[in-house]
């Protein structure tokens, strides 16, 4: 019971390595805490060791977790792929969508988004490995589709998100996570204010802090591996 808090104490002075290495400040890294097939009392253990922020990649999971966990301070990201169908229940119960890669999700969760509720922080997924396999628009899209997100009044854009292919050369990892970083300058340099960019796991976290990422999303280090 005591081992998520210490994963998560470990991966605290892990982050904080990596951040003096490259010369950034710790408060530039935010952890992203990716809960998916890990029960209630997990999570709460989580929240117990002080961490607020959690990832979920399946969305009815993720809601019977959200029902049964208090609200206050905590963020819900939702990063698993967003079928048309899965909009109106992201829109309502989260916080942020990392995982918006098409216009038309975007414009339906931005009409879905409750009005008592502020807007819908997102980021746009690029496919930096340019996988047909794997979600996310092509780099090549991204700057026009963030600029079509940042006019829809109901989300907010707050910038890139990436899930690279996984990496086992640290030489490659940088290359990739440094493409991602160019095109998220980029995209910020022609005007749209943006703040996150949301790279790197448990495996590559440095190669990612190194090159930019401002949001690490770890599940693995911090509750173990995942029962399939
Ligand atoms: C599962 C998942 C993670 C966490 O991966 P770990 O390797 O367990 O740290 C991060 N981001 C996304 C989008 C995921 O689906």
């Amino acid at each position: 019971m005591a081992l998520i808090s210490a994963n998560l104490a470990t991966l605290r002075l892990r982050i904080a390595e990596a951040c003096k290495t490259c010369g950034r400040g710790l408060e530039t890294v935010r952890l992203l805490a990716v809960s998916k097939n890990f029960r209630v009392d997990a999570v709460m253990q989580a929240i117990a060791a002080g961490q607020r922020e959690f990832g979920e990649n399946y969305l009815q999971e993720a809601l019977e977790k959200i029902a049964q966990i208090p609200r206050a301070g905590i963020q819900w990201h939702f990063i698993g792929p967003i079928q048309s169908n899965k909009t109106r229940a992201i829109a309502e119960n989260f916080d942020w969508a990392q995982s918006v890669d098409r216009l038309r999700i975007a414009r339906r969760l931005s009409e879905q988004r409750p009005e008592h509720l502020p807007p819908l922080n997102v980021c746009v997924q690029v496919n930096v490995s340019a996988e047909s396999s794997k979600s996310g628009c092509a780099a090549a899209d991204a700057p026009d589709l963030c600029h079509a997100v940042a006019q829809l009044p109901r989300l907010k854009l707050r910038g890139l998100m990436a899930i690279p292919a996984p990496i086992t050369d640290t030489a490659e990892a940088r290359r990739t996570f440094g493409a991602l970083h160019a095109l998220y300058e980029k995209i910020r340099q022609s005007g749209l204010e943006i703040d996150t960019l949301s790279a790197g796991m448990s495996d590559d976290l440095e190669a990612a802090i190194a090159k930019g990422s401002t949001l690490v999303r770890i599940g693995t280090a911090i509750f173990g591996k995942r029962e399939t």
